[in-house]
């Protein structure tokens, strides 16, 4: 009854006041799919049990193996380093609890391709003992050490791309942020962690963007929140007001997938078009999620590495609520946190429905790319109708956040035409679906992408595969080469020493004379041309 009581209140709240458009610059396109936010919005963050085990993928991203340094049979505080990061892409991993290492093997894990990743599972002894925590002086601190502690800080960009924070602060003035962007869109449906975080924590996260602003460097800050969140917009305000809040402002977006993507943000909050082979950096604009601000906060203030996040438990479950959830948890763990799944459930969902993704089963952990989890069914997502031939009616095109022909990549895709499809700009696609949602004939615009981009990946590849080959092969016919000259003037070498042995000639008129054979060495030329030649293409 409660929960049909706070339904009704929320939809009898008065909408924010958006800012006035004129203070905002429209992309081209997005579109209004059912948000489905208020499900889940309904009840405050929730905490779960700690689970029998935590199993942490070592890999987040396309960087290089970590450094593991545990065993199998340690025991491990809470907050305790696990990996360490390896290079620039890679995060470091921390216990989540205290408790045993029981093993570091490959496990599945939730990611598009279904494919094992390795990882190490923690057996939690329900003691949450915590390592010797530190806070940090930042505001007194060297910004390149601050820049390292946030390196072993684990801390990613919790807004769904999961890169680490530390890459994204430039170093050594090799750009010039002024301004900082907190995304707090959430523009995509389903998904209301930032939502409810921003409510429950408004506070936190504005000190957070205070940090983050001393270690940019940058001028200003602005929180862009879109006008289905009012209970976010009022508390985020009022952390404002309460703080120094000349340096913050809070801009109120208008409601359209896709807003909450970085470069659409950035339009839309100041007009700024990032050339698609630029970072917003070269312009001075950062742009981080507002769930990393909060957890900068936590880490600076607290010494607290980055070990939960909260997630959204969605869709056909009981009770849809926002949980905050320690990474490695199983998903079966937060199923029943939230009443478990309805009986006509088919499958889960890892993301939005726009551009979530099937996970393989219940059992793979939460990570710290998990905004949202939506138990699907029939109901909510009904099997699309057979595809039709295109029509060539350019709603795809209206519709294109990024100014993209979708229907010309369609062809180009479907007809295995790579090099068009490149040239079109194939890879600025963000894979939003608003082209794929508009389709008249039903077109699964998005998946065409998805396989052109895959091939040409894999073409690029085994390309720089057989580059590399030829590079071999000439290395190696260019050893052969010099073994050969090698062995050509070894030869001449013993052949000079037996022909230099004296002779000794009768001459006529009876006395001896003693004449030493002169070695004429024979030419080796060519074959230090052709060595010299194979090199050169070997280089
Ligand atoms: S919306 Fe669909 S039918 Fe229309 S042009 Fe695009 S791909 Fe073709
Ligand atoms: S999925 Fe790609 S082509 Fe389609 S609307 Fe989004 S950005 Fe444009």
């Amino acid at each position: 009854m409660s929960g049909i009581i706070q339904f009704v209140r929320h939809f009898m709240q008065e909408k924010p006041d958006p800012t006035p458009l004129s203070h905002l610059f429209k992309f081209n396109g997005g579109i209004h799919p059912p948000q489905h936010k208020v499900e889940s919005t309904l009840k405050p963050i929730g905490k779960l049990q700690l689970p029998e085990k935590l199993t942490l993928p070592l890999r987040h991203h396309i960087g290089n193996f970590p450094n593991i340094k545990v065993q199998v049979g340690d025991y491990v505080l809470k907050g305790q380093m696990l990996v360490e990061a390896e290079d620039m892409i890679s995060p470091a991993i921390h216990a989540p609890t205290s408790g045993i290492i029981s093993a570091i093997d490959e496990q599945l894990i939730p990611h598009p391709s279904g494919l094992p990743e390795l990882c190490i599972t923690l057996t939690p002894d329900g003691k949450e003992t915590w390592i010797k925590l530190q806070s940090t002086d930042w505001r007194n601190a060297d910004k390149n050490q601050l820049l390292s502690n946030l390196r072993n800080s684990g801390i990613v960009d919790l807004g769904g791309a999961t890169f680490p924070t530390h890459i994204k602060v430039p170093t050594n003035g090799s750009a010039n942020v002024h301004t900082l962007i907190i995304n707090a869109a959430e523009s995509e449906p389903y998904i209301t962690c930032d939502d409810m975080l921003m409510r429950e924590r408004a506070d936190e996260i504005i000190q957070g963007i205070y940090i983050m602003e001393y270690i940019l460097g940058a001028k200003k800050s602005i929180i862009g929140i879109e006008d289905n969140k009012a209970e976010a917009i009022k508390a985020i305000t009022n952390a404002c007001s309460a703080a120094d809040q000349s340096k913050i402002e809070v801009k109120v977006l208008p409601t359209l997938y896709p807003s909450g993507d970085a470069r659409r943000l950035i339009y839309l909050l100041l007009g700024k078009e990032i050339p698609h082979d630029k970072r917003s950096t070269d312009e001075g604009i950062q742009v981080f999620n507002v769930a990393t601000a909060l957890a900068t906060y936590r880490f600076f203030a607290f010494g607290e590495p980055s070990i939960c996040r909260i997630v959204t438990m969605t869709g056909n479950v009981e009770s849809p609520q926002n949980f905050e959830v320690l990474f490695g948890t199983p998903l079966e763990s937060l199923v029943q946190a939230a009443g478990g799944a309805k009986l006509s459930t088919q499958h889960f969902i890892m993301g939005g429905s726009m551009m979530g993704f099937n996970i393989p089963n219940t059992q793979v952990p939460i990570i710290k790319a998990t905004q949202c989890i939506i138990a699907s069914s029939p109901d909510l997502f009904a099997e699309p109708p057979a595809a039709m031939p295109c029509i060539r009616c350019a709603r795809c095109a209206d519709v294109c956040p990024v100014n993209l022909q979708p229907q010309e990549l369609y062809w180009f895709a479907k007809s295995n035409n790579f090099e068009n499809a490149r040239k079109y700009d194939l890879f600025d696609c963000i894979e939003c679906g608003c082209c794929t949602y508009v389709c008249p004939s039903n077109i699964p615009l998005v998946q065409y992408y998805r396989y052109a981009k895959s091939e040409i990946i894999a073409e690029d590849q085994s390309a720089n595969a057989a580059n590399l080959a030829r590079e071999r092969n000439d290395f190696r016919l260019a050893r052969i080469e010099r073994d050969k000259i090698e062995h050509a003037q070894q030869h001449a070498a013993r052949a000079r020493q037996a022909k230099e042995s004296k002779t000794v000639t009768i001459n006529d008129d009876g006395t001896q004379s003693t004449t030493s054979s002169t070695f004429k060495e024979p030419t080796t030329i060519d074959n230090k041309a052709a060595f010299n030649a194979a090199i050169e293409r070997s280089k």
